[in-house]
């Protein structure tokens, strides 16, 4: 499958064109010759991964290409889908010291992306960090950013690394859940053919799950680290939602990313208004929906989606209804007709309060709703000793150790769901801290 998938349909990347398109060669050699090449680098501060922006953009000026993207892999071996899914506006490029001189920030996103073109269509491969084989095995569970980037840490010092996932392509939200003209599924799995170079091992389709699966794993493994990010979608518990015709915003999301689906017909109403609902809605239009709707409870004000993600909504024509709260889906023999809504208003003291009487109904033939993921209790409370609070499984920040100092855990489980890159770099550190352990404790 996943050698079909790199080759994936023509008409799925027409339509899902990059969102920033890559640089020529000569447009980045001027954008990175306006590097101020800043001692205290803001840009690599904002950075979770504290790549070294200055240092990679100056060999970009001189031609180095190679040596940039290493640079860059050296503290992000997912640089080349964090160049194109990072929000760099609150993140490097939001910190730029340009913005004081009233001048564009650098382009640190699609210099940081040229550099990563270039090492791909090389064929470049990951360095090792230490010639030493290391008897150690370290078990991933979840193929997604998170575990990606311990096992190449891991691997690259030498460690004996095996991912498991219950899918049967790695990548987690990099492969499945990202919108495809941020980030094209084939892209995802290119960078992780870096990865499996490596030997990092991979056991896909397996689900890890229950406490024999478990104890297996802990019996071969001398360390475990969970990776496995976020559990299924929150429900919209309102009559109607069994419906076929409902599907979460990351169903749909990889659906469509995987060939399934290829084209919407009718109107489609997306519930919620996080990033996730507005990849969703974005590619709704892109497969010729005739109309989407962004359904929210609260104001403008109010939504989790960055402002940026929201003004590309608005420009790909999705027609967002605040104040709105969806309370039924109609349907007939041929599929959903309507939504049932309510208009909602928001107290003095900021809590939301339905409008009596203000019931109205909107056509509609698919409903996505977007309303969050909730934690993976199923696996995370089957973790010997793993201490939980709120879902989210509880880490010492500086190691990701857990309660169990044969886990470490990183990533979405951990945080509740934020960035890719913070994703890598809670894996990269999980990574040093695993490594630092082992040796201490074989030597
Ligand atoms: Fe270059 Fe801007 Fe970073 Fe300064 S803050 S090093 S100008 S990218």
């Amino acid at each position: 499958m996943m050698q079909e998938l790199l080759q994936q349909k023509p008409e799925i990347a027409e339509r899902f064109g990059d969102l920033h398109p890559p640089f020529a060669a000569q447009a980045a050699v001027v954008e990175s010759n306006r590097c101020l090449n800043c001692f205290d680098a803001p840009c690599t501060s904002a950075c979770p991964t504290h790549i070294d922006v200055p240092k990679f953009i100056k060999k970009i000026a001189s031609g180095n290409l190679h040596s940039a993207a290493l640079g860059i892999l050296d503290a992000n071996v997912l640089g080349a889908s964090c160049a194109r899914v990072c929000p760099v506006e609150v993140l490097c490029e939001g910190a730029c010291v340009m913005h004081g001189f009233n001048e564009q920030p650098i382009e640190i996103g699609r210099l940081q992306r040229f550099a990563m073109d270039h090492f791909h269509a090389q064929g470049g491969r990951l360095p090792r960090k230490s010639d030493e084989k290391r008897p150690e095995k370290i078990a991933c569970i979840g193929a997604g950013p998170a575990s990606l980037a311990a096992a190449a840490e891991l691997r690259q010092q030498g460690f004996q690394v095996t991912i498991f996932d219950k899918r049967s392509l790695p990548g987690g939200l990099n492969t499945y859940g990202i919108a495809e003209y941020k980030l094209p599924l084939t892209d995802s799995l290119r960078e992780i053919e870096l990865i499996k170079d490596l030997g990092v091992q991979f056991r896909l389709g397996v689900e890890i799950c229950g406490e024999n699966s478990l104890a297996e794993l802990e019996a071969e493994f001398d360390v475990i680290f969970i990776g496995a990010g976020l559990g299924a979608m929150h429900r919209l518990a309102i009559p109607g939602e069994s419906h076929s015709g409902v599907i979460d915003a990351l169903q749909f999301i990889e659906d469509y990313k995987t060939g399934k689906t290829t084209q919407i017909a009718g109107d489609v109403i997306v519930v919620g208004a996080g990033n996730t609902a507005i990849d969703a809605a974005n590619a709704a239009k892109r497969l010729g929906a005739r109309s989407v709707s962004i359904l929210y409870r609260r104001t403008r004000e109010h939504i989790s989606a960055f402002d940026f993600e929201y003004r590309q909504a608005l420009q790909e024509g999705v027609r967002f209804l605040w104040l709105t709260q969806l309370m039924a889906i109609h349907s007939s023999a041929i599929g959903i007709t309507s939504v049932e809504c309510l208009c909602t208003e928001i107290d003095s003291d900021g809590s939301l309060k339905p409008i009596d009487d203000s019931t109205f109904h909107l056509e509609c033939n698919l409903v996505i709703p977007a309303i969050g993921q909730s934690p993976l209790l199923e696996l995370l409370t089957q973790c010997r000793d793993v201490q939980l609070e709120q879902g989210r499984v509880v880490v010492d920040r500086a190691t990701g150790q857990t309660s169990n100092p044969k886990y470490f855990a990183g990533g979405d489980c951990v945080n509740g769901g934020r960035e890719v890159v913070d994703a890598v770099a809670d894996g990269k550190r999980a990574g040093i801290a695993i490594a630092r352990l082992l040796e201490v404790a074989y030597v």
